[in-house]
């Protein structure tokens, strides 16, 4: 009869035991956890991607009257997009050939022969070399800033 009771009385514990593990060994396992993991990456990537890929492109005047052009060229006239500048006054991102702010006019930029281009200041920002006189020659081609005259190949006046 001991014997028999023992043995009943480790089958209901083992029982016991099995049906208090089983439940608290799943469910954290399985159920909570697997469900966010999967929804969480899924979601916020797509949500958050398209509004922060899409900038707001800013639209620019062209001088023949054709505003909010986003293209490289002017949807009305064709002319490329001018390159903005900034003023000394401080005024930035000026379009047309004078400062909005001031009325200055725009810095020609200019390419250095050491190779920095796209100088604005009367020096070069890479060498410190003096910006290039532009002259004008006799044939009618203007704003020459080389030797030699880009258009006839003769060479720049000397001034007396
Ligand atoms: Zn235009
Ligand atoms: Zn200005
Ligand atoms: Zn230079
Ligand atoms: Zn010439």
């Amino acid at each position: 009869m001991a014997n028999i009771l023992n043995t009943l009385a480790s089958g209901v514990i083992n029982t016991a035991l099995n049906k208090a593990v089983n439940p608290i060994g799943h469910n954290p396992m399985g159920s909570p956890m697997g469900a966010p993991m999967g929804v969480n990456p899924m979601g916020s990537p797509m949500g958050g991607a398209p509004q922060n890929a899409a900038p707001a492109p800013a639209g620019w005047d062209c001088s023949c009257g054709n505003r909010g052009n986003t293209g490289k060229f002017c949807a009305g006239c064709g002319k490329p997009q001018p390159a903005l500048w900034d003023c000394s006054c401080g005024r930035k991102g000026n379009s047309g050939n004078f400062c909005a702010d001031c009325g200055s006019p725009k810095p020609v930029l200019w390419d250095c022969p050491c190779g920095c281009k796209g100088n604005s200041s009367k020096f070069c920002a890479e060498c410190g070399k003096p910006k290039p006189v532009l002259w004008d020659c006799s044939c009618g081609c203007k704003e020459n800033s080389g030797k030699f005259c880009a258009e006839c190949g003769k060479p720049k006046p000397e001034e007396a």
